[in-house]
């Protein structure tokens, strides 16, 4: 499958990983909008968030406490941002479903 993020998976195309487990990886995004911005993703191909299914609910609480605690690991306790974009109306661009963890800046609402 041509996927740019199984392919960090795979080891093909290389990234700054934070954090892998069986079921996740995390890495530093490669444009970061903040002066720490990481997305972790699952290893498994799910293309968006609408493609999540019910047997992924466990895989998608993962996914987020794995945000929360890599966050606070890096030293995040002032706050942080989570965004997963869907589909082209929601921004995303890469099309393995992805949670951006944004921080050590001043977050703004609303985001553009
Ligand atoms: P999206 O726009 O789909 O929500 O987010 C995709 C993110 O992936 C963007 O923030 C973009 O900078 C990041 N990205 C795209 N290509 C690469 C890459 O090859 N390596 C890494 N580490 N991040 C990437
Ligand atoms: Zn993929």
């Amino acid at each position: 499958m041509d996927c740019l993020f199984c392919k960090i998976v795979a080891g093909e195309i290389p990234a700054r990983k934070l954090y892998e487990d069986e079921h996740v990886l995390a890495f530093h995004d490669i444009a970061p909008q903040a002066p720490l911005h990481f997305l972790v993703i699952p290893k498994k191909h799910i293309s968006t968030l609408n493609d999540l299914t019910v047997e992924d609910t466990a895989l998608a609480g993962h996914i987020l406490f794995t945000a929360q605690r890599l966050a606070n690991e890096q030293g995040c306790e002032a706050g942080f941002r989570v965004v997963m974009n869907c589909n082209e109306m929601g921004g995303q661009t890469v099309y393995h479903i992805h949670m951006h963890v944004m921080a050590k800046r001043q977050m703004t609402w609303p985001p553009g």
